[in-house]
Order: C-alpha cells, then structure tokens, then sequence
C-alpha cells in the first residue's frame, strides 16, 4: 500500500522545539508562561485590528467562555449555523440552552442572511429574543459579514464569530476572527496550524480578555487563599503548546499560501470535467485560507457520487471526506428549531474535502490526479 495521503496534517516549521527548549530551560511547564504571552501577541500582531486574544486550551472552550460572556444561561436560545462542525454548537448545550439552527446560503456556504432573519423574527414572535448568534467561516471561506452582522445589529444580538478554520482569511481585507463580539480560533491537529490542541479567543477590550483568562484559569478572586465567587473552568493554554504555537505563528503565510495553490491545483484538475464544481472565492471582497478544497459532484452529469469518488480514493490510500453534515441532521439534536430550505441539506450530499495539506508533495499531487482521471474517465 502507497502511504496515506491525509485530508490535513500538522505541517511544522522548524522552531517549535526551541520554544518548548526555552519552557523546558526555564521551568514554564504549566498552562502559563513567556510562550503564552508571546503566542497571544504574535496573534495580536498577525489579525492586525484593535482586539486582544486570550489563548485557551481548545476552540471548543473558546466558544463555551465567548457563550458565557454573552450571558448564555440556562433555557436561553442560540442561534447556530446548521452546517459546521458539531463542536460550534455543543457548548450551546454545555450551557443549558437551546440551538436554533439556520440554514447556508449558495455562495460561501455559511449562515444565510435572509433565513437568519427570519429565525430570529419568528424567535422573538414565540417569546424569547436568540442570546447570541454563532456564524462559521466554514473550510476557511468568509461568511457574509456584512450583511450577517446588519441582521444581528438591528437586533441587537452579539455575534460568535467561529473562524475556527479561518485564521489568515479575510473579508474586504479585514481578518477572520476579528468581526464578532468574540472570535474564536482553533489550533487542533489538522487546522492551518497547530499547537497539538488549542484554542483562543478574540477579545474586542483588555477587560473581555481579563474575564476570558479569569474564566479559563478556575475563576479566583483576588485574595490569598482560595476564593470564588463563579464558577470556573480549566481552560488555559499550556505553556508547552503555546511555544508550538509560536513556532507555526513564524510560518503561518507559507501555510496559507500553500493551502491556496492547493485549490489552484484543484481548479486545474477539475476545469474539463463537467459537473464538478471546486469551492472557491465568489466575489474579490473574499479571500479564504482555503484550510480544506471541496467540491460539488453532479451525478446526474458525471454519472458518479461523492461517495464513488471517496471510495476510490481510499483503495489508494488517499482521504477525502464529506462535507460537514448539517447540525439539524443530527440524531443528538432532532428536535430543535431549524430555519431555511435544502441548501445545506445538498451540499452535504454532493460535497466532498479533499486532501489540502500544506506539506503535500508533487508525486502525492500526481496519485490524486491520477485517480480523479480514472474515475471520471478523462
Ligand atoms: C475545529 C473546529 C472547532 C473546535 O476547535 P477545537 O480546537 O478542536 O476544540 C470549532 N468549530 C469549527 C468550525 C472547527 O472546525
């Protein structure tokens, strides 16, 4: 068997291991440090806005603590983009609360502004105002913020921007992760970089970022002995991953660069073969890391399934997977409230992720190519 050829893989740079040598010759091995500072001040530096990044021990926690500070309590509804990961949405559920999910739009495949609308007016005509609003920029590609966030500003509903998958795309030249009230990044194995697994969260005020570390690190009061008035949580980022971190933060626009000719590669591919069409940009205003390459297969036109395809993949060792199932598809969450049509619904049946990593060869390259033409015979 030829080697696996992965979806993502941790790709490093090359001065990581300084950093953990610096923990290590130092004695930070504890989940705060010079590497944690440095870490959050290099992401400070690279999003280029007025904003501050708390780092964490996950996305998923970044998204808990962003819910928490949105007063998200128990029998409170969140609004959350149907088709993403199920991490967006399961610290809705840690909460007590309950998700709304809506449905994409065509274009970016992120939350759709019009069934956006509609969900909360239908929300709030039932009796209860949506907490906050949880928009993805799903593979990398921006959501429609200016118009996601005209919604929730006539409404007045803070927005969790989950640019998970997006750090080092933008939307009109402003960088992912800096439009919401909070913003969360994820640094697990198969992101665009990586600390081993990690988190952060984008903070519009130093105060936000105080709560979010006061939070994170068991939520002490200020008093000698142990003291506390909330509840607390274990959620900080070790010092040890944060000098991962720093490491990839120095090769961060090599791997969006590489992530991108990824999906020139792909367009290449892909441009004689009727009824496949790669993700891609819409318009200029976007600009995507192009974390994964998808695409939609036609099987009325080319006669094959996603499912054809990622099976013939794997006889050759080579990963793809479907695109993320849609959150109200679920079994775990069947009986909550949905707004919008099929569109996240087809994509999900036609979609397929293809292998993206930064560090793929030519000859792995070749092997995918070479397959693409056999099975759809060209
Ligand atoms: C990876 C991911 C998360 C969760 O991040 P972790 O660091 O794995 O907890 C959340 N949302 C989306 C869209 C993701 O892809």
């Amino acid at each position: 068997m030829e080697n696996k050829i992965w979806l993502s893989s941790p790709h490093m740079g090359g001065n990581e291991l300084k950093y953990i040598h610096e923990a290590f010759d130092a004695n930070w091995v504890a989940p705060l440090g010079p590497n944690v500072n440095g870490f959050e001040a290099d992401l400070e530096h690279y999003l280029k806005a007025d904003i501050k990044v708390a780092a964490l021990s996950a996305g998923t926690a970044a998204l808990h603590l962003a819910l928490i500070e949105c007063d998200v309590r128990q029998g409170d509804e969140v609004i959350c983009q149907s088709m993403t990961f199920s991490a967006s949405a399961n610290p809705i559920a840690y909460q007590g609360a309950t998700p709304v999910f809506v449905d994409s739009e065509p274009d970016t495949w992120n939350i759709c502004p019009v069934a956006l609308e509609e969900a909360i007016k239908d929300r709030i005509e039932k009796g209860k105002t949506p907490k906050a609003i949880i928009a993805v920029h799903l593979y990398g590609m921006p959501f429609k913020a200016d118009e996601v966030l005209a919604v929730a500003n006539k409404y007045n509903i803070p927005v969790i921007e989950d640019a998970a998958e997006a750090l080092g795309s933008t939307y009109n030249g402003k960088a992912c992760g800096t439009f919401g009230r909070f913003g969360v990044l994820s640094f697990n194995g198969n992101k665009i970089i990586t600390t081993s697994g990690g988190g952060a969260l984008v903070c519009r005020t130093q105060e936000d970022k105080d709560q979010t570390v006061f939070l994170s690190t068991q939520a002490r009061d200020n008093a000698p002995h142990y003291q506390h008035s909330q509840i607390g949580y274990n959620y900080r980022m070790s010092n040890i991953c944060a000098g991962i971190g720093r490491g990839q933060m120095e090769v961060l626009n090599d791997r969006v660069k590489a992530r991108r000719k990824m999906n020139e590669f792909y367009k290449e591919l892909f441009k004689d073969i009727d009824g496949i069409t790669l993700f891609t940009e819409s318009t200029e205003e976007y600009y995507s890391n192009h974390w994964l390459s998808a695409i939609l297969i036609n099987p009325e036109v080319t006669g094959k399934t996603r499912e054809d395809l990622r099976l013939a993949f794997l006889e050759d060792n080579i990963e793809s997977r479907p695109l993320w199932k849609p959150m109200h598809l679920q079994p775990v969450f069947a009986k909550t409230p949905y707004y919008g049509g099929k569109v996240s619904e087809e994509l999900f049946k036609n979609g397929l992720c293809l292998p993206s990593g930064s560090n793929l060869t030519d000859e792995e390259r070749n092997r995918i190519a070479s397959k693409v033409k056999e099975v759809f015979g060209k």
